[in-house]
């Protein structure tokens, strides 16, 4: 499981209840599309 951090609301939500559409990932609360990954010592962007 992997959690992440919206870019835009700043909201946490795991990669289950990421939403995707048309292969684009996006926020499941704002559809923003520029996520954290909520590891440690990794702060990966995840662009799509
Ligand atoms: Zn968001």
């Amino acid at each position: 499981m992997v959690e992440f951090i919206c870019g835009k609301c700043g909201k946490e939500f795991t990669d289950n209840e990421i939403q995707i559409k048309n292969g684009f990932i996006r926020c499941p609360y704002c559809q923003f599309r520029i996520l954290y990954k909520k590891t440690p010592e990794l702060a990966v962007t995840v662009k799509t």
